[in-house]
């Protein structure tokens, strides 16, 4: 899963991401840290970012965004990451998109943690005070002075990232005032959300590109055949016509036999019986009328031999 976190200074994303990090087993890539750790050893790339940040600016983009694409490419952020305070400019959001697409990566979705302003200094001093409390340094930036400066910067140069994310259908707006536990359940509740929909999705598609295979085939067949089997269309229409007129006899045929099957055998027989009879008698009925005939004949024939 690739994620990003969006929100301002203050409104927990480092909390979330290290919440994330355990549920679903990929990096946090934080550029804060990174420029940090950068400052600390001071590397030519800490040595330009020190002051700015001290001061609550932002580091030039085409040095975090050499950073982040260094990052992305090493093993450990292969199964996925989540980007806390990157980017933060629409020139880093398209940077990351480029790189994203060299990689044939693909992002999951943009988590943006909405807080009131009002409540951010209370956090930043709370942060503070936990920090100091542990013995550890506290931040540079971490000040009223610098907070305000962190807080413009956000509104100016980062918030116009929600109406690009948004636009990308990849935004997803949680309650970043709610307590810790139920920022992460509903971080939580969306990123399955997302997840579920992506299989859903795939699934469609895999189903469409089925449909789409066997149209394909279809096709190169229907290419195929009238090239092989193509006849003069006149030739076609005669075959076609006298297959009309066999279909008739066929028919007429099959009615014949139908009606021949419906006779029972008894009935056929009597009925040639009858037909027998009616034969007979009318030979019976002719044959004395001959006989006749030939008797007279013969009767006149002895007379006039007589006389
Ligand atoms: P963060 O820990 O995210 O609050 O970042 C601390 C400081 O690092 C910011 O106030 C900036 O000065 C600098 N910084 C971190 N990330 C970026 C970034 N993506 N673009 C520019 N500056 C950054």
């Amino acid at each position: 899963m690739r994620l990003i976190l969006l929100g301002p200074p203050g409104a927990g994303k480092g909390t979330q991401a290290l919440r994330l990090v355990d549920t679903h087993g990929i990096v946090q890539l934080s550029t804060g840290d990174m420029l940090r750790a950068a400052v600390k050893a001071e590397t030519p790339v800490g040595l330009k970012a020190k002051d700015i940040m001290a001061a609550g600016g932002l580091v030039p983009d085409d040095v975090v965004i050499g950073i982040i694409s260094d990052r992305i490419a090493q093993d450990d952020a292969a199964n996925g990451f989540i980007l806390d305070g990157f980017p933060r400019t629409v020139p880093q959001a398209e940077a990351l998109d480029a790189m994203l697409k060299s990689l044939g990566l693909k992002l999951d979705a943009v988590v943006e943690l909405r807080v009131n302003e009002s409540a951010l200094l209370d956090r930043v001093e709370k942060r503070v005070a936990e920090m100091t409390a542990r013995g550890e340094t506290v931040r540079a930036d971490d000040n009223a002075e610098a907070l305000a400066k962190r807080l413009a910067s956000y509104r100016e140069m980062t918030e116009p990232l929600v109406d690009y994310y948004s636009e990308k259908r990849k935004l997803l707006t949680i309650d970043g005032m709610m307590p810790i536990d139920e920022v992460a359940a509903e971080i939580q509740r969306v990123l399955e959300a997302v997840q579920a929909a992506d299989v859903k999705a795939a699934d469609a598609k895999a189903a469409k590109r089925k449909p789409a295979k066997k149209v394909a085939k279809a096709a190169k067949k229907s290419v195929k055949t009238p090239a092989k089997k193509a006849k003069p269309a006149k030739k076609a229409v005669k075959k076609a016509a006298k297959g009309a007129s066999k279909t008739r006899v066929t028919k007429k045929a099959t009615q014949k036999v139908a009606k021949k099957a419906k006779v029972s055998p008894a009935k056929k027989t009597k009925k040639l019986a009858k037909k027998a009879a009616k034969k007979t008698n009318e030979k019976a009925r002719k044959a004395p009328v001959k006989k006749q005939a030939k008797s007279k004949k013969k009767g006149a024939k002895r007379l006039t031999k007589r006389r």
